[in-house]
């Protein structure tokens, strides 16, 4: 009975929270720049919460879901282009940052531009005081790669708290949803690093998209 009540009021604050963060994301949100280098980033003044993810895993469209913006972030740009951080402020007056990382793990990539990529990410990992959470994105076709597991590990290494976010579940079987979710949980508890929690998303139909608002709005503000 006890446990009810508990559940009960779990669900309750968790609904309070889905749409604490509804009403803000609604509100303003503003690309603010484009920083090839950590010195173009803004005055570390407010919590920043970061998305990671190889190129093409969905990175914009779920940024652009979330936002509920469709020409927020910029989908497919070419890879190697995008080698800055894109940083949107979120709140007038600002109070937090959403950090759109450069996309990982393009295979035709020259040298140098994974060199500046690292470069840039590990900088920004381990010397950004405001960065509260990073949002490592996963394709649900694919679970994740040794790509992936590489990003995580540095992630370990700047002991920078990160959760993995699934993207186009809508394009698995709903019945294999539930497996992958588990499989993803088991893998990401390698990693000290990892909150354990693992978030199922469709930017396409909006599944989960509401409760990573909620746990972005947790993450930066409480
Ligand atoms: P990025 O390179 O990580 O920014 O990826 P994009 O957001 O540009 O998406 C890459 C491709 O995946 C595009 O063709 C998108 O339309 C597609 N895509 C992204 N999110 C979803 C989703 O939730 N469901 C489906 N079915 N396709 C998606």
């Amino acid at each position: 009975m006890n446990d009810k009540v508990t559940d009960a009021e779990a669900d309750a604050e968790l609904n309070e929270l889905i749409e604490l963060a509804r009403k803000r994301f609604a509100g303003p949100i503003n690309f603010l720049l484009s920083a090839p280098k950590l010195e173009f980033l803004p005055s570390p003044d407010v919590p920043e919460i970061a998305f990671a993810g190889r190129s093409n895993v969905g990175k914009s469209s779920l940024l652009n879901a979330i936002t509920g913006r469709h020409g927020l972030a910029r989908t497919s740009v070419t890879p190697g282009r995008t080698q800055e951080l894109n940083v949107f402020e979120v709140g007038e007056p600002v109070s937090f940052r959403l950090i759109d990382m450069p996309g990982y793990g393009f295979a035709e990539a020259p040298k140098d531009v994974v060199r500046q990529w690292k470069h840039l990410v590990f900088d920004y990992l381990r010397g950004r005081v405001v960065l509260r959470r990073v949002l490592v994105l996963i394709d649900s076709r694919h679970g994740i790669k040794p790509v992936d597991r590489e990003i995580m590990g540095l992630l370990d290494k700047a002991a920078m708290s990160f959760v993995v976010v699934l993207t186009k579940a809508d394009k698995i079987k709903p019945s294999a949803l539930a497996g992958l979710m588990e499989a993803t949980l088991i893998a990401s508890r390698a990693h000290p690093a990892a909150y354990p929690q693992v978030f199922a998303t469709s930017s396409e139909k909006g599944l989960g998209i509401p409760e990573l608002r909620a746990a972005i709005l947790a993450a930066a503000t409480l």
